[in-house]
């Protein structure tokens, strides 16, 4: 089976199929869309923008499709930077700063990484959407070099390690993103 997943970085596709591998669905072939893909990301939610991804990519290639949208969503700051996690500030490192820096007077550190997958059929119909959530709180420094984002200032719950401590191997098996694909892998394993 053939996928189109609606993503111009081919890291995630990298990702998806180690976790899709992990579950013993290596039939799965995720593709990247053409070069001309670019959606508008301008919807209100983590869902409405992997649907405005997802629909983007089927309507260039006409193949079933799939998207996520993903952030990381803050207690203390009332859910954010949520749907804003990418353009929170400059670079990585500032989003990092900024980050710590406005929940530096808070005892509540808790957040989650939130991600929202959409998968549409080759008409461009969703026949699923779903989401993975990631539970934990936000170090108070950063620590460990792998992934990317705001991985090196995010504690897992039930572990003493952040998400940048972990091999990727380790992170697919309780991230958001990780738990969002093995509910569509489900789905399609129903399907099928
Ligand atoms: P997108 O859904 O790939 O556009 O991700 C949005 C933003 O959320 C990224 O640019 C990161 O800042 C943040 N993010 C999403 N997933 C992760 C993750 O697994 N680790 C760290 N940051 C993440």
């Amino acid at each position: 089976m053939k996928i189109v997943f609606a993503t111009g970085n081919p890291h995630k596709v990298e990702e998806l199929k180690a976790i899709a591998d992990s579950c013993g669905r290596s039939d799965i072939e995720f593709v990247l869309p053409p070069k001309n893909f670019n959606p508008i990301e301008d919807g209100e939610t983590f869902e409405e923008n992997s649907y405005i991804k997802a629909k983007e990519a089927n309507k260039l290639t006409k193949m079933i499709s799939l998207a996520d949208d993903s952030g990381l969503c803050v207690e203390a700051l009332e859910g954010g930077p949520g749907i804003h996690s990418a353009r929170y500030a400059d670079s990585p490192q500032a989003r990092i700063d900024k980050l710590l820096n406005a929940i530096d007077s808070s005892k509540n550190r808790k957040a989650k990484f939130v991600c929202a997958m959409t998968l549409l059929d080759e008409k461009g119909n969703i026949i699923f959407q779903t989401r993975g959530e990631c539970h934990g709180e936000i170090a108070k420094e950063q620590s460990g070099k792998n992934g990317f984002g705001y991985d090196p200032v995010f504690l897992v719950e039930n572990t003493k390690k952040t998400m940048a401590e972990m091999k990727e191997e380790e992170k697919n098996k309780i991230s958001h993103r990780g738990n969002a694909l093995r509910k569509v892998l489900h789905f399609l394993s129903l399907e099928n």
